[in-house]
């Protein structure tokens, strides 16, 4: 399915899809009956392959060794790596934009550049079991003493974390009244795994619950400046939620694509299933639904690049989560419909991803919080400047 995009993300396209076919999909069912886990040696050459392709140095500014690609060209990259299932494109560190403005040259160092490299991976502890959609009102602290902060919390979901180097984590500051991240290292006394539950995915990366008691860390591991508050996380979660469209669009595709194999050469009644109008109908609202998702997941990243007013892209963002993640749900759906029995089956692509992509409307903000940040954007602005 075309649309227009620039001459460079449609580079970043096609070196991204040679990625996805090549190195991960052919892995997509030994992982599934893994547990997620791939062979050591596979899993470090995917890595090392992401690497030498650039892709963790994506949304890294140039004055820092990155590439610091526009953000079209990053949707165009997350959106082929979103064909594949198992969470496999998951096998490089991720250093975002933001980072370079939050964190002081020390940090950096000791963090941010060293995943650009692939040598640390980072995990993020924000949410918790009490204040799990408002993360406005954490009860994780972070208490000043002397040249120190002993951090305390309970965080939920800690998304890879038992493959991370260190925690971005979010606390109260209860002098300053206002939120913070914190940088802290994984082995520091005090932290504590309270639980690994299972999840109806297949991953790699785990979601662990962790405890953090009296943990101590210095100021210098503090992210901001005081008053930043929340800034840091909600373009965190800004980026995070364009490029879970972006992702939700590769997977929609390939279901598209995949189905439509199938139906071509199934045979009933004598007939390719692809034949039958019931059947055409699942193919022709897939493909419709998708064209829009694109549309509006390219033109977000596009009003990223051309320096879009934070407020009025935060909602914009909202609408690509949820927009697109609901209509990836909508096409796997339907695609596992197509395979029939073949569809519930775990070695089937459709399978997968009808487990997979329903996280989508759950991390990040769900489905209902996205719908909230978009009314009051409406309610607030209006809709000429939305
Ligand atoms: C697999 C997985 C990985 C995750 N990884 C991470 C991670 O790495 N780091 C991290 O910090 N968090 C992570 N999360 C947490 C995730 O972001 C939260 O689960 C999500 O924000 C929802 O919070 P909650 O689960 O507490 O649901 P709740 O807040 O309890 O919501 C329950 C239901 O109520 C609805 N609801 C809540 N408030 C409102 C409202 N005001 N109006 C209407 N409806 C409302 C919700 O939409 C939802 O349907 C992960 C979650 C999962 C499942």
């Amino acid at each position: 399915m075309k649309i227009e995009l620039s001459e460079e993300a449609q580079h970043w396209q096609a070196v991204a899809r040679e990625y996805a076919d090549d190195y991960l999909q052919a892995h997509e069912v030994e992982a599934e009956l893994n547990e997620g886990e791939l062979p050591a040696e596979i899993s470090k050459r995917n890595k090392y392959r992401a690497l030498e392709l650039g892709f963790t140095e994506i949304d890294v500014p140039k004055e820092h060794g990155g590439r610091e690609l526009s953000m079209e060209c990053q949707a165009a990259i997350w959106e082929q790596l979103g064909r594949t299932t198992n969470a496999l494109s998951w096998c490089f560190p991720e250093p975002q934009e933001w980072m370079f403005d939050a964190c002081t040259e020390q940090q950096l160092e000791q963090y941010v550049l060293p995943m650009m490299r692939g040598e640390k991976k980072d995990c993020y502890a924000i949410t918790e079991s009490g204040p799990g959609s408002d993360v406005s009102g954490l009860d994780a602290t972070a208490v000043k003493d002397g040249n120190d902060y002993v951090l305390n919390g309970e965080k939920w979901y800690v998304t890879s974390a038992n493959l991370a180097d260190f925690f971005w984590f979010q606390a109260h500051i209860p002098d300053e009244d206002d939120d913070a991240l914190f940088l802290v290292d994984q082995g520091t006394a005090g932290i504590e795994i309270t639980a690994t539950p299972k999840f109806s995915h297949s991953y790699a990366a785990h979601h662990p619950t962790y405890l953090f008691t009296d943990v101590r860390v210095s100021a210098a591991q503090r992210v901001g400046r005081p008053g930043d508050g929340m800034a840091y996380t909600h373009s965190w979660f800004r980026h995070e939620r364009l490029m879970i469209g972006a992702r939700s669009c590769g997977a929609a595709a390939r279901l598209i694509e995949d189905a439509m194999e199938f139906a071509n050469n199934r045979i009933v009644d004598g007939l390719p299933l692809s034949e039958k109008q019931l059947i055409q109908v699942m193919l022709a609202d897939s493909a419709t639904e998708l064209y829009a998702s694109r549309l509006m997941t390219f033109a977000a990243a596009r009003a990223c690049d051309q320096g879009e007013d934070p407020k009025a892209l935060h909602s914009r963002c909202s609408m690509v989560k949820l927009y697109v993640s609901e209509m990836a749900n909508r096409v796997a759906d339907r695609a596992v419909q197509i395979f029939g029995g073949r569809g519930y089956m775990r070695e089937n692509v459709a399978e997968r991803f009808f487990r997979e992509l329903r996280v989508d409307r759950i991390w990040e903000g769900t489905s209902e919080i996205q719908r909230l940040i978009i009314a009051r954007s409406l309610l607030k602005r209006g809709l000429d400047k939305m």
